[in-house]
């Protein structure tokens, strides 16, 4: 069982933190919302009060925040994850950010010697809680492989969309299809009514 850090306990973060915990894995948690450390402490986590603590001793570092600036500061900011993150471990970005802060992200750990993947989520909180989360891997084979047992806590489908940065791309590719669809069967609702 791995040691992770998990940073964005919301909507989605604290449930998916939750199924991690009970598949067995060890957590050091951090959120700006104490209340929300709390609920996950109460549920076997460790509580941390940086970014940086949360990455102390962990294999894996899981950012599930509401954007890409969040997910720099806290993974190269003052505090951030990078000041105490291992130089084995692995950052997976599960956030909907715009993929070209993904690159730089992705660029800028590789500069500092540090290796990340972003894997995005489909579906919603309730599959969050259920444990039936999509998962749109973008990492090279190895990063896929090392991380799918930790992410298959979380999901029901792993999807190995490319290379870094790629599970991003087809997370707002699958978001694009599924608004158009909606948009177009509810057209065709109305037409049919009339
Ligand atoms: P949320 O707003 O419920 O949760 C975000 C969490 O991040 C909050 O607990 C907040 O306190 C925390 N946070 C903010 N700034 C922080 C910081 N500097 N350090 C630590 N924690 C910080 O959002 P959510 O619905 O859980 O969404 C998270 C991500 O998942 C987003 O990128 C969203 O687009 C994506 N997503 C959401 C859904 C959904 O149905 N809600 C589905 C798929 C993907």
């Amino acid at each position: 069982m791995a040691t992770i850090a998990f940073i964005g306990l919301g909507q989605m973060g604290t449930p998916m933190a939750a199924n991690l915990l009970r598949h067995g894995h060890r957590l050091q948690v951090f959120d700006v919302n104490k209340l929300a450390i709390e609920a996950l402490v109460a549920q076997g986590a460790a509580a941390c009060t940086t970014p940086a603590a949360a990455a102390e001793k962990a294999e894996f570092v899981i950012t599930m925040l509401p954007n890409g600036g969040l997910v720099r500061d806290v993974l190269l900011g003052e505090n951030g994850v990078c000041q105490t993150l291992a130089r084995n471990a692995l950052v997976i970005d599960m956030s909907t950010i715009h993929p070209l802060q993904t690159d730089s992200l992705i660029n800028d750990l590789a500069a500092r010697g540090f290796s990340m993947m972003d894997v995005p989520v489909g579906r919603t909180s309730d599959h969050a809680k259920s444990g039936t989360l999509l998962l749109l891997a973008g990492g090279t084979p190895e990063q896929v492989t090392r991380a799918e047992p930790v992410l298959m806590a979380m999901g029901s489908e792993l999807i190995h969309a490319g290379g870094p940065g790629m599970g991003i791309r087809v997370k707002l590719i699958n978001n694009y299809m599924s608004i158009a669809l909606n948009a177009l069967s509810a057209e065709a609702a109305v037409l049919c009514e009339a």
